[in-house]
């Protein structure tokens, strides 16, 4: 799709993680810019699409038609089952059974293989479509609407899982909060995010090698020019210190990081082999230097 130009009502925003104004900006990319708190180093757009501006440029990214439900449905479960059979066996390292809430679930693939592995699921998505399918073709319980909007009763789940969702979202500690109230004593978070620290790099660099100026970055195919920090649908931006912030603001005490499995290959052998390579150095640069330069943070908290 051309980039178009697109006029967004955006509104001022405070930091996420410790409410002040004291953002200096660090990053900006079509129109959008990125502070980075001088307070508590927290990194996050400001200013944000409004709510409702948000909520058309998911409408006007997601095309529902049969059609395009279909492709991605196939491209899920082709892709997603590895993937989705990683995030099962990562999970039953730390419990292999109980009450288990998927946020964002989509159309149910990965609670499905955990209801397959014994588990009782239930899940979450804002995307009316993608619930209805959870619903119907998959029959699980899912519902429409943010896991604050669902309210659940306090202490019911053993596990909550949250993957690729709170960079998305304007207000994520009010998200994490809600996991903490609804996980029972001694439940389980499980997230990933995007980590931050990587993704500005690689944009750095990518600025600075005039021949790298075909990469193109994260979302192509939206209106918005496709940009390594995924702006303006990634509005929060995490490092391991960050995220770990937030969680213990909520309550949350035992935070454990670990490194997602390496994807195969797709086909394409040097992609392939530099992806290997790289999942070679981030796990020896975090287990014997302490250092967490893989591009997705995995993090596993418990409610004490
Ligand atoms: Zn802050």
């Amino acid at each position: 799709m051309d980039e178009k130009k697109i006029t967004l009502d955006m509104e001022k925003r405070k930091c996420p993680l410790c409410n002040t104004e004291s953002g200096r900006i660090i990053y900006a990319e079509c129109g959008f810019s990125l502070r980075a708190c001088v307070d508590c180093s927290f990194i996050y757009m400001d200013p944000i699409p409004t709510f409702l501006a948000l909520q058309k440029i998911y409408d006007d990214k997601c095309d529902f038609s049969d059609e395009v439900m279909k492709r991605a449905i196939k491209g899920l479960e082709d892709w997603g089952r590895e993937l989705f059979y990683d995030r099962v066996q990562a999970l039953k390292k730390y419990k292999d059974k109980g009450k288990v809430l998927d946020v964002g679930c989509n159309f149910g693939f990965f609670l499905k293989m955990l209801e397959n592995a014994g588990y009782e699921v239930y899940g979450t998505d804002i995307s009316e479509p993608v619930v209805r399918y959870a619903q119907k073709n998959m029959g699980l319980k899912v519902i429409n609407s943010t896991i604050c909007e669902a309210k659940f009763p306090a202490e019911y789940f053993d596990i909550v899982t949250m993957f690729d969702v709170l960079e998305h979202l304007s207000d994520p500690f009010s998200d994490i909060a809600e996991v903490y109230r609804i996980l029972k004593k001694g439940g389980l978070f499980l997230l990933t995010v995007p980590n931050s620290g990587v993704h500005l790099l690689k944009s750095k660099i990518v600025s600075l090698l005039p021949f790298l100026k075909y990469y193109k970055g994260n979302f192509t195919g939206t209106p918005f020019k496709a940009n390594e920090m995924g702006l303006p649908y990634h509005i929060n931006h995490f490092t391991p210190k960050t995220i770990r912030k937030m969680l213990m603001k909520a309550g949350f005490k035992k935070i454990d990081f670990d490194i997602a499995k390496d994807r195969k290959y797709d086909g394409r052998i040097i992609r392939g082999c530099l992806r290997k390579l790289y999942g070679f150095i981030t796990r020896v640069a975090f287990k014997f230097f302490g250092l967490y330069i893989a591009s997705e943070l995995s993090v596993c908290a418990t409610k004490e």
